[in-house]
């Protein structure tokens, strides 16, 4: 048996992949060459072989020798038990994930089934092997689908769901199964649930030693963003959240003239350049009338320009904003209005010190942070959508007082600042395995990165039948509203034309908005999917494929708007008559930040070598455009002319797009760098503490860990409490802690109580005074004109800092320094009154 795949392989050579798909492919025919006997032993000759390979391998076979006849058993169990045979490419497949490497295999080429060649052989060598999914669903399905297969070989096949009880039986028998299905975010709280866990026999996670991670780049690539943790409540004020949001409300406000005039600046900037480029075109067809339409444009906009540039620079910008990093600083005067705002003194002092970074993440929550796009707010909590994905991360939080912020924002109620009590990036998860392997259909535009990572080679296998699929190029419009209505129009027309279509959003909103358009201006019939519910999903876009009648009577191909994510695993099989109408067609709304989504939705069409096509609409109001390269948008709009609702074929501007998309994927892999990095320390920490709290539990050697305690608590208290300075290190500690105070031993060696104790005082008074002074500066902008001062938030400031009652109508005839005296002494006699006994 030798497929003609197989041969058309071995005849590529050239490249590194093709060469190392060409050394792989023997696989095919060595196990081909098993076929004939495997298929005529019965089904109990067939289980057997399972224990006639773990005999042979316990004698000191190796792997590599039995391979080809384990997969050949395995091809027959499959083609008995669930009527599929292997192909040779997925024989292929197994190999390159058996030795724990990433196979990159399109969409529709069955990596489900191809697992199971490599979770068999792993069995075999006595390891337990953990299979996992993107979500819940899947896994129960693929472990139904596949289990006939390994029972029928006598393994056992469990899949965790988030709803079992974290410590019950349930749990721990799918654990207990030589081949576990199952979530990545089950398998990483899993690992750190069983840690903080009090006895041995609650936890359920059975030894991590090898993993297959199907839709591989989905999880250690998008997910890897953001770390599993496991938070509990931290005793915190969360009432400050609530105000800054009050502050930050009122910035915006402040700010909103400056943002105006930027962006007029900004339409300016592109009228001119969009004229530029009409009036040379308008130049070399010699038309006159354009040549004078375009260069009047030219001359309103230049003017509009300038006003609005002149307007700017008179305008206060109160913060700064980097939308593609999500970041927002304020500037001097946003502090300063804030400060004004707030009414609690200077930020730059004690307990203040707090508001910048409130205040920053505030306004990140309000500027940067899109309802329904980065979140949604459902039963009133503030649910994280993945940017990558569309999916709903439940129970994940941004970090950092981000996610109260945002909580703050939609005034739902702000959960109590969490603490940390457990987190691991999925990064550090996996490598706590002996060994991991990985699927998808999209790697290889990742392979540096698994590779420097993960250390995962990838191997970009050939489909089975060759790939048929028209990708057409893409098609640009000018502005949003153009591509829009242009994109309805062609959902339209080929829905007409009995094709069904897969079209692909990058929000909630934009789906929506999408859908809302479609019933309006046609009455078309459609399934609106965004990644909310897993299950109803898969039957949905399993219809993708398909027509359906019209209300004329007529066929009708189904129309699907979907966010990236929706139905990921699930088959889009075509419906009868579908292939000869042209097959699925995919119609992408937007590019993505990353091409590997994009080529992730165009190979839903064309699996298997069934007809269909893809092409994606873009923009240059495009997100991916506007924000992460508005300069280089403003030069590709002088490039071209004009005509309205006229797609723009340019070669130039593909390249420049495809350019912003990899400058963003770079940026994307330096996060996740750093995040890793940054999690280097606790990742140390955690092996060690994790591992000796589980010796503590399982009572090993516990003797000598506690001799080893004492002797250490021994030593250390030995050599603080026996040091000569040590009497002396108590004062300087106590000192700081009540009075902040920084004395150092050398001041008070050798120097009696009522020195020492004047010595503290005098350090508070001098810390408060140059508080005081700082805070002045703040109240009194210009010392020299009163018409400056805020005496209204001085007196405030005043009031809760030192309990002084500071006199509006008197203040105003005072000199500065006369008003810091007071404060002073003020300060100074609270300081005086503290017992120091
Ligand atoms: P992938 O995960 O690679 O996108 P799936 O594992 O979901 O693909 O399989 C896609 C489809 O191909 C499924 O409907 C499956 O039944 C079918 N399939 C996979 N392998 C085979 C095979 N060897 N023979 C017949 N059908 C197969
Ligand atoms: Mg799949």
């Amino acid at each position: 048996m030798f497929d003609k795949v197989s041969r058309i392989l071995l005849k590529v050579f050239g490249s590194r992949n093709e060469r190392l798909v060409k050394a792989y492919s023997v696989i095919a025919q060595e196990a081909g060459e098993f076929e004939e006997q495997t298929k005529k032993l019965d089904d109990q000759a067939l289980k057997a072989k399972t224990t006639q390979f773990k005999a042979a391998l316990k004698a000191g076979t190796r792997p590599e020798d039995i391979l080809a006849e384990a997969f050949a058993v395995v091809r027959e169990a499959a083609r008995r038990n669930v009527g599929m045979r292997h192909f040779d490419v997925q024989l292929i497949g197994g190999k390159v994930l058996y030795e724990g490497k990433v196979t990159e295999m399109a969409t529709g080429e069955g990596k489900t089934l191809a697992a199971t060649l490599a979770a068999y052989l792993v069995y075999l060598t006595g390891r337990k092997v953990h299979i996992v999914t993107v979500n819940d669903y899947l896994a129960k399905r693929d472990a139904e689908w596949m289990g006939p297969v390994y029972q029928a070989l006598g393994l056992t096949v469990g899949a965790i769901q988030a709803d079992m009880d974290t410590a019950g039986d349930d749990r721990k028998s799918q654990y207990r199964c030589d081949i576990t299905y199952g979530t990545n975010n089950e398998f990483g709280f899993d690992y750190l649930r069983d840690n903080m866990k009090t006895s041995l026999d609650q936890m359920v996670q059975s030894e991590r030693q090898y993993a297959i991670i199907d839709e591989v780049d989905s999880i250690l690539i998008d997910e890897a963003r953001t770390p599993l943790i496991i938070s509990g409540p931290a005793f915190d004020d969360v009432t400050r959240y609530k105000k800054a949001d009050q502050v930050t409300r009122k910035l915006i406000s402040l700010h909103s003239s400056y943002d105006r005039t930027k962006r007029q600046i900004d339409s300016a900037e592109r009228m001119i350049a969009s004229a530029q480029g009409e009036l040379a075109e308008a130049k070399k067809d010699k038309d006159k009338k354009r040549i004078e339409n375009a260069q009047k444009t030219l001359e309103t906009s230049q003017a509009e320009l300038q006003i609005a540039q002149v307007r700017l620079s008179e305008a206060t910008q109160y913060y700064e904003v980097e939308y593609d990093r999500k970041a927002v600083h304020l500037t001097h005067e946003g502090v300063g209005a804030a400060q004004e705002i707030a009414g609690v003194g200077s930020f730059f002092t004690g307990s203040n010190m707090d508001w910048p970074h409130l205040l920053e993440q505030s306004l990140r929550a309000h500027v940067t942070f899109e309802k329904e796009k980065d979140y949604v707010v459902m039963d009133g909590k503030v649910i994280i959508v993945d940017e990558f994905t569309g999916r709903l991360m439940h129970g994940r939080q941004w970090s950092d007082g981000l996610h109260q912020s945002v909580e703050a924002k939609e005034a739902v109620t702000v959960k109590e600042e969490t603490q940390t009590l457990a987190t691991i990036t999925l990064q550090n998860f996996f490598k706590l395995y002996d060994q991991i392997a990985g699927m998808t259909g999209t790697a290889a535009t990742e392979a540096e990165e698994f590779m420097n990572i993960y250390k995962l080679d990838v191997v970009v296998i050939p489909t089975n039948e060759p790939c048929i699929r028209d990708d057409r190029e893409d098609v640009i419009y000018k502005s949003m509203p153009e591509k829009f209505d242009a994109i309805v129009e062609e959902i339209n027309d080929i829905s007409l034309s009995g094709r069904p279509l897969l079209v692909g959003t990058t929000s909630v909103e934009k789906n929506e908005a999408l859908s809302a358009a479609l019933t309006k201006k046609f009455g078309l019939e459609h399934e609106l999917l965004n990644a909310k519910h897993h299950e109803r999903e898969a039957t949905i876009v399993a219809k993708a494929g398909q027509q359906h009648k019209g209300r004329d009577g007529r066929m009708r191909g189904n129309i699907t708007v979907a966010t990236n994510m929706a139905g990921r695993g699930t088959d889009i099989v075509l419906g009868p008559g579908v292939a000869e109408t042209g097959g699925l067609h995919v119609l992408g709304t937007e590019r993505h930040e990353a091409r590997r989504i994009d080529n992730q939705l165009r190979g839903r069409a064309g699996r298997q070598g069934d007809a269909g096509s893809g092409q994606f609409f873009l923009s240059f109001d495009d997100d991916l455009m506007r924000v992460f390269a508005p300069e280089w948008t403003v030069k590709a709009l002088s490039w071209i002319g004009w005509e309205e609702g006229q797609p723009i074929y340019h070669k130039r501007i593909s390249k420049g797009i495809e350019k912003a998309q990899k400058k963003v994927e770079e940026r994307n892999f330096e996060i996740r760098k750093s995040l890793l990095e940054y999690d280097e320390v606790m990742d140390y920490q955690r092996k060690i503490f994790y591992s000796r709290r589980r010796e503590i539990l399982a009572g090993k050697g516990l003797k000598n860990i506690i001799q080893e305690m004492i002797d250490a608590a021994i030593t250390k208290n030995c050599d603080t409490i026996l040091n000569k300075d040590y009497s002396l290190n108590c004062i300087i500690e106590w000192a700081r802690t009540n009075f902040g105070a920084d004395l150092r031993a050398s001041d008070i060696a050798g120097t009696k109580t009522e020195e020492i104790e004047r010595l503290i005082k005098r350090q508070a008074k001098d810390n408060a005074a140059n508080n005081i002074s700082l805070s002045m500066g703040e109240y009194l902008e210009d010392y020299s004109d009163p018409r400056s001062w805020d005496i209204a938030g001085l007196c405030k400031w005043a009031m809760s800092a030192f309990r002084v009652s500071l006199s509006p109508g008197k203040i105003e005839h005072q000199s500065p320094e006369e008003i810091e005296e007071q404060l002073i002494s003020a300060a100074a006699e609270q300081i005086d009154k503290k017992d120091c006994s």
